[in-house]
């Protein structure tokens, strides 16, 4: 089922809970792979609306993500989204992928442009935007897939004007993208400024929040540096007395996305939370249950996150 219609149909009701979706990457060993099945077969029992595979630009590893989201979609019953670049790709490799997805079931895709090479080279490819890619889709299977795009709140690095970034999700929008996930953020002010600009600019369609937890100390710097993030002075401070110990870093940083995330719902902006899960469990069943989005099965020892209180799966 297409994305929109789970969120239309999980928020028709008013006062029904947030909903929420997990992202995984592609692993890099076999192992890992199966590792990962079996995190999200766990996983599944939470009822997440979704969940979305990431794709590596220039088409590495890329096999893998049609694999996984094959699997994802027919083997474990998960509703799948799957992240398609165009960065350094010929259209037969978007088309593969594309088909690829068609046959095993998946009716979402996030449409991407990707990173562009790391050495500095001249991007190749047949699309110079994520629009392009999104026309593309669209011309080529008119409605079948719900679209997903990316958006940046704070802007993005290679354009950090957040007024021209606004106009450019509006023209994705306008090709055919029907929902937006953001980039990871803290400053959740920003974050309702920035929804409230994009409505003034006649972007409609779902904005969802892109919430990475926070597990160590280094990982929540390193990763805001490197989305060019702004972290408020409070998490800092309230982060900082704990940074040598992980475990206390993950349970204040935990308390820290939960209030974040309570702002959020209480926007009106939003009423689904998308998590980075970085192919772990913990820390984003952690934030769900302090926002009682689910209830932990503490008698099932070996599976302690099967139960689930959300009624929205489908
Ligand atoms: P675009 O929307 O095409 O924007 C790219 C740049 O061009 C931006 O600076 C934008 O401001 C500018 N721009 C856009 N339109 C125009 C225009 N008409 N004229 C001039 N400039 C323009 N990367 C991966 O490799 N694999 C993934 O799976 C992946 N998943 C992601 C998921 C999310 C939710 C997000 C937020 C990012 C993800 N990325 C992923 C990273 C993403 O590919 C990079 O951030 C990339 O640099 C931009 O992709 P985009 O789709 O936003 O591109």
């Amino acid at each position: 089922m297409k994305i929109t219609q789970k969120l239309e149909n999980s928020h028709r009701e008013p006062g029904a809970p947030a909903t929420f979706s997990f992202e995984f990457f592609t692993p890099k060993t076999s192992q890992g792979v199966q590792n990962l099945y079996d995190r999200m077969d766990r996983m599944y029992g939470l009822s997440p609306q979704f969940i979305d595979i990431t794709w590596n630009a220039g088409g590495r590893l890329s096999s893998l993500t049609t694999e996984m989201i094959h699997t994802a979609q027919t083997v474990l019953g998960l509703e799948s989204c799957m992240h398609l670049t165009c960065t350094n790709m010929s259209v037969e490799v978007i088309d593969n992928a594309l088909k690829d997805a068609y046959d095993a079931g998946c009716e979402n895709i996030l449409a991407l442009r990707g990173d562009p090479p790391i050495d500095g080279t001249e991007s190749t490819g047949d699309f110079a935007y994520a629009k392009d890619l999104i026309a593309h889709i669209r011309k080529r299977y008119g409605d079948h897939f719900c679209i997903g795009v990316a958006a940046y709140p704070e802007g993005h690095p290679e354009e950090h004007d957040v007024v021209k970034t606004i106009e450019y999700l509006k023209e994705k929008q306008d090709v055919g993208g029907d929902f937006i996930v953001t980039q990871m953020f803290y400053d959740v002010d920003r974050f309702i400024a920035w929804c409230e600009k994009c409505r003034e600019a006649g972007i409609t369609i779902p904005i969802i929040p892109g919430i990475m937890p926070i597990s160590s100390y280094a990982s929540f710097l390193r990763r805001a540096k490197w989305s060019e993030i702004n972290i408020p002075a409070e998490f800092l401070e309230r982060l900082e007395p704990f940074k040598d110990d992980d475990e206390l870093v993950r349970d204040e940083g935990t308390k820290l996305v939960v209030e974040m995330c309570s702002k959020l719902l209480a926007s009106g902006y939003v009423n689904h939370l998308h998590f980075y899960t970085m192919n772990l469990e913990k820390a984003s069943m952690m934030i769900l249950e302090q926002l009682n989005l689910i209830e932990l099965n503490v008698s099932t020892q070996d599976q302690p996150w099967r139960k689930s209180l959300n009624p929205n799966r489908l």
